[in-house]
């Protein structure tokens, strides 16, 4: 039996990777769930999974939360604490981390010391913190499992061939909703334009980061440390119908890649039995159907966010960080109907410019530049 420690059990990827143990009770088993303020959804998941502990963000969610439980054997922590004492659970053999957005960092590091393999969707800590959890990683021996869809695609397709014969990287965009319009044509675009996906279902912050590519951009930089790949060694391409999850290139020229439909249970099953793989029900790819697939370049100038990223990944140290908590400071600020979808990427070209970069951030030093550009961001936008 594997035990697994979901971190971020009511969101999107949460509520898929219980789908995947669900299917696969007699292998699989939830030890531990946590997630923000979703007291609702965490109920329910207790009551289903019976995890050993349940970890709610918010103090007060986990107040009301141990009196809903009262009556089952789960011990209700809270806050940081809780999120580090799960990951670092004596009862849990994987930590997969599906939270969103930077609070991933410290319960990752943790999972690593205590020895658990990470099965990482949060991709924000590696893009962050990657310079400080891939060699912790490989000093502790503990394997980091892609989650995301992209680079799950190339971890398959590295599969049995040697690293030092790969030539690049293909990291697949479909484009987003706006794919094909100019600067100007995305002015006035409102949140529910934004939040409609061609081919994904996915959380509202990953959804608004997919239109914008800055999802793609930050894809770059987690597949730069996942990898051991330079920025120059990986090449966007896009490719509308998400049907080609991404692909490796080698010296002598061959490309493989990773075929499927859009199924995120696909990449958490496989990272959660990997190198097996098992049975996954759902709609297969029919190519007498598929027609055509169809590649193209991205388009950085009208797509500001991917060009922001490179040069965030090119700077290092602290400015990917800037980038990442500028991007989600201003995504939220849009999905409240505060800002201008094009003011998004202006946020992150202006904290960008205001960050002065930090060498070989510590942990602390990341929580600091993440705070300057939510101050940055603050000051230019109080109303
Ligand atoms: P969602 O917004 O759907 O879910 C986020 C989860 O994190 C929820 O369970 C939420 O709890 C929890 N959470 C939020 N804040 C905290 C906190 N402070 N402490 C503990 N838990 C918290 O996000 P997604 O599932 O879409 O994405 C999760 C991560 O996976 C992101 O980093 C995203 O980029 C990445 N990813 C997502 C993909 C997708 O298909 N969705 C694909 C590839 C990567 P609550 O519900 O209580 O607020």
């Amino acid at each position: 039996m594997k035990r697994i420690a979901v971190l971020g059990s009511t969101g999107s990827i949460g509520t898929q990777t219980l789908e995947v143990i669900r299917s696969n009770a007699g292998e699989l088993q939830a030890t531990a769930l946590a997630a923000g303020k979703n007291i609702d959804k965490m109920e329910e998941q207790i009551r289903e999974f019976c995890p050993k502990i349940a970890g709610m963000w918010d103090e007060e969610a986990a107040r009301e939360l141990k009196t809903r439980v009262a009556d089952l054997d789960v011990r209700v922590v809270s806050g940081m604490e809780g999120l580090l004492e799960i990951a670092e659970m004596p009862e849990a053999d994987v930590v997969l981390t599906a939270v969103v957005g930077m609070i991933g960092i410290r319960p990752t590091i943790a999972a690593i010391k205590a020895g658990k393999d990470i099965a990482l969707a949060n991709k924000e800590t590696l893009v962050t913190a990657g310079h400080i959890i891939i060699p912790l990683a490989r000093e502790r021996g503990v394997k980091i499992l892609p989650v995301d869809s992209e680079h799950s695609a190339i971890f398959q397709s590295l599969n049995g061939e040697p690293r030092s014969r790969v030539e690049k990287i293909l990291l697949t965009a479909s484009g987003g909703p706006f794919r094909g319009r100019t600067r100007e044509e995305m002015r006035g675009i409102r949140v529910e334009d934004a939040l409609k996906h061609p081919n994904w279902a996915m959380g509202r912050k990953v959804t608004i980061d997919s239109s914008t590519m800055v999802n793609k951009g930050l894809e770059v930089m987690e597949a730069k440390w996942l990898f051991d790949v330079e920025l120059d060694q990986i090449q966007v391409v896009v490719h509308p119908q998400s049907v080609v999850h991404s692909m490796v290139q080698y010296e002598d020229g061959a490309v493989i890649a990773q075929l499927g439909t859009p199924d995120m249970k696909l990449p958490i099953q496989y990272a959660l039995f990997y190198p097996d793989r098992r049975y996954l029900g759902g709609k297969r790819l029919d190519f007498y159907e598929l027609g055509n697939l169809t590649f193209e370049k991205p388009d950085p100038e009208n797509f500001e966010g991917l060009a922001l990223a490179y040069r965030a990944a090119r700077a290092g140290g602290s400015m990917p960080t800037v980038f990442n908590a500028a991007n989600e400071r201003a995504v939220a600020l849009f999905l409240d109907g505060k800002i201008g979808y094009l003011e998004i990427p202006e946020l992150i070209r202006g904290a960008m410019d205001a960050h002065t970069v930090q060498e070989d951030p510590t942990v602390d030093q990341i929580l600091e530049a993440e705070q300057s550009a939510y101050e940055w961001i603050a000051s230019k936008t109080r109303q």
